[in-house]
């Protein structure tokens, strides 16, 4: 295993430094040593990682603690680190406060394109099945009739005469000077004596593009990825890249834990005293038959493995966890009715610690039979005779 450099050294901070001290060195390093600004670069992509790194334990209190206090070896898994896909998570998080500065404008990439955000909402199961949607997309494209250049084809870009094709002037005498970008060719250093007419000279066109976005089964909501390529082109011909932010739809039934699913099934008193077997729907396969207790209370849990959502590194599902709500029927028929008054009647005479026969009994008022064993499998209609 190669030595680990120290978190702070890395992010060229002191060990007292506070959170803002962090994110300002941690912004100016990740824009230094970012790929696309050195494409190719191998070393400065381990550097661009590392920094990374040190970032999301340091930005985190709990984990900066543990590393102050135990150093790298405080992190490795087994000392109550994030679960890998929390990890996951913060990685991509990172990499969302990092490109924010890019979507404000804020970035100081002169020739290249600008980043484009994409919005991207998805329902659960699609969230648990992964996949792809196509989007359109409008970008500016680097035009096709000059290649980007502006220039009409077999014409050419000219050195700017203003500047000498420095792209600046100087301004002012003796020690006096200034630079000024060129006001004639707008700082790049080039004219076009002869637009291109496709163009207009800019070099770049409007499209509208239908892009495939593939998505992981089990992303979450709040996470993000990046197309590269797919932004805009810039005016130097070099394009930005596609940020796609999934948004995970809250689900009317399903609540999501993790990988884990939650839902609540009502069942009804008859039910939930006699137990038996029910249908319960699961998110991608339709129902599946859960089998009550007898005597399952309200509140209890029903844990169906595998039924949940994949999780995103190991692609295995999560439980489905059934919570068991008890009705109190509404809506009495007559026959119903009589049979509560009568059941409430022997209530009175049974008291808790009789528990058990007070089941029985309740079997056998709904069965009209009186003997044991008959075990139940469905709720019987009640009523109605
Ligand atoms: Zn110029
Ligand atoms: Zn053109």
């Amino acid at each position: 295993m190669p030595v680990k450099r120290c978190f702070y050294e890395v992010l060229n901070v002191t060990k007292n430094a506070d959170d803002t001290a962090i994110k300002a060195s941690y912004r100016k390093l990740a824009l230094e040593y970012h790929p696309d600004r050195n494409p190719g670069d191998e070393a400065v992509a381990v550097k661009f990682r590392e920094v990374q790194e040190a970032f999301e334990i340091l930005r985190d209190p709990d984990k900066r603690r543990r590393y102050d206090r135990y150093g790298h070896a405080g992190l490795s898994d087994g000392m109550g680190g994030g679960s890998a896909s929390a990890g996951a998570e913060d990685m991509m998080n990172a990499f969302g406060d990092l490109f924010g500065s890019f979507f404000g404008g804020g970035g100081n990439r002169k020739q290249g394109g600008r980043d484009l955000r994409l919005d991207m909402a998805l329902d659960l199961a699609e969230a648990a099945r992964g996949g792809s949607k196509t989007i359109s997309v409008n970008r500016k494209e680097a035009c096709g009739t000059c290649s980007g250049s502006g220039a009409a084809p077999g014409t050419r870009v000219a050195k700017c005469r203003t500047c000498n094709g420095q792209g600046v002037i100087l301004q002012g005498q003796g020690f006096f000077r200034i630079q000024r970008p060129c006001h004639a060719c707008g700082g790049r250093g080039e004219t076009i004596p002869d637009p291109c007419r496709n163009c207009r000279g800019s070099g770049r066109v409007d499209v509208k593009q239908d892009i495939e976005v593939r998505f992981p089964a089990g992303i979450e909501d709040g996470m993000r990825g990046r197309i590269a390529g797919y932004g805009e082109a810039g005016p130097g011909g070099e394009t930005g890249d596609l940020y796609v932010f999934y948004q995970v739809l809250p689900h009317p039934f399903f609540q999501r834990d993790g990988s884990d699913l939650h839902c609540e099934v009502p069942v009804t008193f008859s039910q939930a005293a006699l137990g038996g077997e029910i249908p319960v729907p699961t998110l991608l396969n339709g129902p599946t038959p859960i089998r009550l207790e007898r005597g399952q209370q309200t509140g209890e849990e029903i844990r169906l493995p595998g039924k949940g959502m994949p999780n995103l590194q190991s692609k295995r599902p999560g439980d489905l966890v059934v919570h068991v709500r008890v009705e109190t029927p509404r809506n009495l028929t007559a026959r119903q009715e009589e049979l509560f008054r009568e059941l409430a009647a022997i209530e009175d005479k049974d008291v808790s610690p009789q528990r058990k026969s007070f089941l029985d009994r309740i079997k056998d008022f709904f069965t009209g039979s009186g003997h044991e064993g008959a075990r139940q499998t469905e709720q019987p209609a009640p009523g109605g005779k």
